[in-house]
């Protein structure tokens, strides 16, 4: 399929946790191979990918500073957390015959390429998947935000978030029974129900740019497919 003109573009979000499975730490390789996958469907349908991972399921400075670390010094762990998410999963993609970039907001010469937006947008639309790395480069930000803010950058589509549940509730459905999921959000809503679907700085930097948000189950299988091919699945955040 021709590149370039009139593809869709999207940025994913996922959370190291999602590269957990069922393991209690650190990543689980068939949960990972099922996400490359189905991410490889997405590339063959022509589908311009990047993508943004986090470290959770390895650092989070917060956690480390509670037990007494540094909080910048955690951060950095953090951020080099995510750097190993994005080296696994641009394995499993290249094991799949997906070319698959891994570029960082830090130097790691001789790891992964130095973050270039003008080279990953061509990277994107030769058909490669971009990962972007070590979140914002920034302590005290969340990978969130390091999504909203390249899913802006790259003039994504959308940005996808995925999570554990099938969207945004609510209520926490896994406590309350009369839990209801939206089909469809605003950023106000979003804010006035105290829904917390990311940090606020993650989400008030989408909203200001007008990029949109789908909430969705990654461990749904397919969910990814149709969230991005049928624009179904999940909750979408709009202004
Ligand atoms: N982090 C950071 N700056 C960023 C992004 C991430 O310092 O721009 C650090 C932070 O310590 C964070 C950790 O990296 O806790 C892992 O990222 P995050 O918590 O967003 O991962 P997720 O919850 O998505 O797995």
């Amino acid at each position: 399929s021709a590149p370039g003109k009139n593809r869709k573009r999207v940025l994913l979000k996922l959370s190291g946790e999602a590269l957990m499975g069922a393991e209690p730490f650190g990543i689980d390789p068939s949960v990972l191979d099922r996400i490359a996958t189905e991410i490889k469907h997405l590339v063959e349908r022509g589908v311009q990918v990047g993508i943004v991972i986090g470290g959770g399921n390895l650092f989070r400075g917060e956690k480390l500073a509670k037990a007494g670390m540094n909080r910048v010094a955690g951060d950095h762990m953090g951020m080099l957390a995510t750097v190993m998410n994005s080296l696994a999963m641009q394995d499993a993609l290249e094991r799949l015959r997906v070319g698959t970039r891994v570029m960082s907001a830090v130097s790691l010469t001789g790891v992964c390429e130095d973050y270039d937006r003008r080279f990953a947008l061509r990277f994107m639309k030769a058909g490669q998947v971009v990962i972007f790395t070590a979140g914002t480069g920034n302590p005290f930000f969340t990978t969130d935000t390091a999504a909203c803010l390249r899913g802006i950058e790259i003039d994504a589509d959308v940005i996808l978030k995925a999570t554990k549940v099938d969207g945004v509730y609510s209520a926490d459905p896994n406590k309350d029974p009369d839990a209801v999921r939206y089909d469809q959000l605003t950023y106000n809503e979003a804010l006035q129900k105290q829904l917390g679907i990311m940090d606020l700085t993650a989400f008030c930097l989408a909203r200001d740019h007008e990029k949109n948000i789908r909430v969705f189950n990654m461990q749904k299988p397919d969910a990814l497919i149709n969230a991005v091919l049928e624009e179904s699945e999940g909750t979408l955040i709009t202004c």
